[in-house]
């Protein structure tokens, strides 16, 4: 496969739909793909748990969190552009959306932070 560089969503789009076309055989339906972009959100969820929480790989499995991802963006990348959605308007929206709503919202973030390691700290020290 052709070298791929840094990617614009818009050429995102356009790679996952040649490859549907072309590879792929066509889309699966819109929930089709809602269901796969859940089961592979449940694969990200996996990836999390045994790198960042408490559970641990069973004998074989690796860490690939990165294509997990991969396989999320994809998804998502798919659902768009059978659905008319245009990721790279639709983000700027977002992101714009984000900033005027939560401008002052997580301000207190640091503190809240520190609030509950401390309750965390009690509670740990009342159980010894
Ligand atoms: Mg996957």
């Amino acid at each position: 496969m052709k070298e791929l560089g840094e990617i614009t969503l818009t050429e995102l789009q356009r790679i996952v739909d040649k490859w549907i076309k072309e590879i792929g055989h066509g889309y699966f339906s819109p929930l089709t793909n809602m269901a796969v972009l859940t089961e592979e959100t449940g694969e990200v969820a996996r990836q999390m748990s045994r790198l960042y929480g408490d559970q641990t790989f069973k004998p074989g499995e690796t860490a690939n969190l990165a294509d997990e991802l991969a396989d999320v963006v994809w998804v998502v990348a798919a659902i768009a552009n059978q659905t008319g959605v245009d990721l790279t308007e639709a983000l700027r929206r977002n992101l714009e959306k984000k900033t005027i709503r939560d401008l002052h919202r997580h301000e207190h973030r640091g503190a809240v932070a520190e609030e509950a390691i401390n309750r965390e700290i009690k509670t740990t020290d009342n159980k010894e």
